[in-house]
């Protein structure tokens, strides 16, 4: 039981807006939590839901923390419509630190690969130079933002300028229907491409025949073409990833450690069912960005040598660089992670 919980919602203004398949995102919004329990400990949390990610939003986490109330029980919290993934790992994140539970200093590796994200269109290609410089050697690229003619053009342009035993991953956010995902995969066979990224994508919201017809065509689509394909959007409700591991999905799993209520039995299920997992940002802030990571390390840990490069190259992202994660770097060291600061975040958020 909470002895105090509290939340901030948060408006924060990225540096640059966001263009994705699924338009232009300007603020990022958001809700911290902290936990205060009755020996004295206190831990914090964030939810950070993606808009038009599955069902949950800002505004029901807001409704729902103000229905908790200041001293939720243990039951009261359990309760929470798993809808709220988010939230509720805001709130297991809180309740576990403030009772000091936290990682094991010295088992995890001290540092982890991490991709550059290169921004859609003809401008990702002006930017892999100084990436590569830097000593990035995974890439990832947005396509299904402009035509898929141009795109197309591009990617040859943008594996020429790679530097040699780099790979680039591309992330369609669904948007391609059967022949615009056929098309691309004919062109990424051969490529060094190290996986597509949703190609497609139909979500509960549009029926259940639908999904159910995006799922079959996502797993021939696999089948069909030598360039692995990963799952994101499809892996946004409570079950998702047990539906696809029962599937037999045979690519990677792009797993957003903050949006999964239960992320420690997501991760049990993936580890046992041997997944090729790549961790990734829910665009967070620091204070979130810590329990994803964390949770990245952890699974680095426990197989070492198959680490996938974290798709944590997002900072900085905000305006107010406050509430920045690492800043963007070939590698992340566990150290750097574990100088965050959530109470820093909290108490900027005033
Ligand atoms: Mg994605």
């Amino acid at each position: 039981m909470a002895s105090l919980l509290q939340y901030r919602r948060y408006a924060l203004p990225f540096r640059t807006p966001l263009r994705t398949a699924r338009g232009v995102w300007s603020v990022r919004q958001g809700v911290t939590v902290r936990w205060e329990d009755a020996a004295g400990g206190v831990g914090y949390g964030e939810a950070a839901p993606v808009p038009d990610f599955g069902g949950e939003t800002v505004e029901k986490d807001v409704a729902a923390l103000a229905r908790l109330g200041n001293r939720p029980t243990a039951e009261s919290v359990a309760a929470l419509p798993t809808e709220l993934g988010a939230l509720r790992n805001a709130l297991a994140e809180a309740s576990s630190s403030a009772r000091g539970e936290a990682p094991k200093a010295g088992s995890f590796p001290d540092y982890l690969p991490v991709a550059a994200l290169l921004p859609a269109g003809r401008e990702a290609l002006a930017r892999v130079g100084p990436a590569a410089e830097m000593g990035f050697r995974v890439f990832k690229w947005k396509v299904g933002v402009g035509d898929a003619g141009d795109e197309i053009a591009l990617l040859d342009d943008l594996c020429a300028a790679l530097p040699s035993g780099a790979r680039l991953r591309l992330d369609a956010n669904g948007a391609w229907d059967r022949r615009l995902a056929e098309r691309w995969l004919e062109r990424c066979a051969e490529r060094p491409i190290e996986h597509v990224e949703q190609p497609c994508f139909a979500g509960a919201s549009q029926g259940g025949a639908l999904e159910a017809k995006s799922a079959d065509l996502l797993l021939g689509l696999a089948g069909d073409y030598p360039t692995p394909l990963a799952l994101d959007e499809s892996l946004v409700n409570e079950g998702d990833i047990e539906r696809w591991i029962g599937a037999g999905w045979p690519g990677v799993y792009v797993v957003k450690p903050l949006l999964l209520g239960d992320l420690a039995g997501a991760l049990e299920r993936l580890g046992a069912a041997k997944a090729k997992v790549v961790f990734s940002s829910a665009l967070e802030t620091a204070l979130g960005a810590r329990t994803a990571l964390r949770a990245a390390f952890a699974w680095a840990a426990a197989k070492p040598g198959s680490a996938a490069a974290l798709g944590f190259g997002v900072w900085p992202l905000f305006a107010d660089d406050r509430f920045d994660g690492p800043r963007a770097t070939p590698f992340f060291y566990w150290k750097d992670i574990e100088r965050i600061n959530p109470e820093a975040t909290w108490t900027a958020l005033t």
